[in-house]
């Protein structure tokens, strides 16, 4: 959907088709961090995605089983806000957006079975063909496309040996609890960590439901889905003997609303590129939940395929752009993407010395020094949200274009 606005704001003629029957409100909180804030701005979206989100003032991190602070560190500004939202209101926005533009359409109900290359197509399942001049595959992260694209299907995805409850509680059930009520007033996200599990916590959509996601050792029989129901009983035993606030929260979930979701890292691939047929977002580099970049690279792969698709000056140059695109996008996601691990190590030490020496780190970050929490630590961030995808794009497309010119001079 960013795809389609950044490219239909610069003048393109798309077809989005989607497989869903319609556009639902699915998931739960997801951040917006800085890189992909900027572009939102650019973009004239950041107004609708302020209507719903809360900008986070403080991080705080906890002790698993008293919940005691081991560091309470401010946001870090420099590159711009740090919100929250849930995941369908800024799919709302971007879809009010995009589908505003007369030459935006949206095709739902459409699912793609197949795709072919010369000249790019997409199949769908009912036999219909749509063309265009150039296809973008963003069929997330059980793509079609990226199968076809690598003429592979065999790519697996490794476990990481953790699974995640993700829990969306309303407001009315927060309140009535004066420590509960506290976590969801105040914009903050907190933090708690302990042995073999972590949890992770933030109120969207204005403090009227508070996001949490818990995560814990990976037992096998949930898939890798975010649809899959997890079971409340084994919510209740994963977290026994922690702070009080995480043991009220999971026995104010009801016992249909818990979804569970198998963590894997997966594979950089060979390429994300064919013709002029190109994957994006969790279809070429889907994340780890561990530094919240998920959607955030996707959207920073739409700015790059909108600054790109928008330099050249006729059809026969897209392959050329999509070469670029490549170039500004592939090794910066996989970074991304490969860096969680060892945050998901730290985290989920087992109390002894090791942890007392990260929790003694964990307070001296507040004043100064590493976070041993990659997502709230300094350097990453400036890695993770100093980035601006669309200069990244156009500084690839003068090295192509050097290239293709030295290249044509020496024939
Ligand atoms: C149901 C759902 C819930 C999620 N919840 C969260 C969350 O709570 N927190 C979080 O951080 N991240 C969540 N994510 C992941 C996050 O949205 C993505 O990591 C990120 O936004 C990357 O987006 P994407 O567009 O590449 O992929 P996705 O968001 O997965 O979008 C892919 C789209 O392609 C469509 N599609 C797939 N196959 C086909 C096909 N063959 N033909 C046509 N259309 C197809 C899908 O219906 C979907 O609309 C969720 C994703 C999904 C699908």
């Amino acid at each position: 959907m960013a795809a389609a606005l950044t490219l239909g704001l610069r003048g393109h003629h798309v077809i989005i088709v989607e497989g869903a029957p319609k556009l639902a409100e699915v998931g739960a909180g997801i951040q917006v961090s800085p890189n992909m804030l900027r572009l939102l701005e650019r973009w004239g979206v950041a107004d609708l995605v302020h209507a719903t989100d809360v900008a986070l003032e403080h991080i705080h991190v906890l002790r698993w089983e008293d919940g005691s602070t081991l560091g309470t560190m401010p946001v870090n500004k420099t590159f711009g806000q740090q919100v929250v939202i849930h995941r369908a209101d800024l799919h709302n926005a971007l879809i009010e957006k995009a589908l505003a533009l007369k030459n935006v359409e949206l095709r739902v109900n459409s699912p793609v079975a197949d795709v072919q290359f010369d000249p790019p197509s997409v199949t769908l399942t009912n036999g219909t063909v749509v063309s265009g001049d150039v296809v973008l595959a963003g069929d997330g992260i059980k793509s079609v496309i990226r199968g076809k694209l690598l003429e592979d299907t065999s790519i697996k995805a490794s476990p990481v040996g953790d699974a995640v409850y993700r829990v969306i509680l309303p407001r009315s059930v927060m309140v009535k609890d004066p420590e509960l009520k506290k976590l969801i007033d105040e914009p903050q996200a907190t933090r708690w960590v302990g042995p073999g599990r972590h949890v992770i916590a933030y109120p969207v959509r204005k403090h009227e439901l508070y996001n949490v996601v818990l995560t814990h050792p990976d037992r096998g029989g949930v898939d890798e889905s975010w649809t899959t129901k997890g079971s409340k009983q084994s919510m209740i035993n994963d977290y026994l003997g922690w702070d009080s606030r995480v043991r009220k929260i999971i026995d104010l979930v009801a016992d249909d609303e818990i979804l569970e979701w198998k963590l894997c890292l997966h594979p950089p691939l060979r390429t994300w590129i064919r013709g002029r047929v190109a994957l994006l977002g969790d279809a070429c580099h889907p994340m780890l939940p561990y530094v919240a970049q998920g959607a955030a690279q996707a959207v920073e792969d739409a700015a790059a395929l909108g600054i790109l698709l928008s330099n050249i000056s006729s059809k026969w140059e897209i392959p050329l752009a999509l070469q670029a695109y490549e170039k500004s996008r592939k090794h910066r996601a996989e970074t991304v993407q490969q860096s969680g691990t060892e945050n998901r190590h730290i985290l989920h030490l087992p109390d002894g010395p090791e942890q007392r020496a990260r929790d003694e780190q964990f307070r001296a970050s507040m004043t100064s020094g590493a976070n041993p929490d990659k997502w709230a630590d300094r350097e990453t961030q400036k890695f993770l949200w100093g980035w601006d995808a669309e200069e990244s794009a156009r500084e690839a497309w003068h090295d192509v274009e050097r290239r293709e010119l030295k290249l044509n001079a020496s024939l």
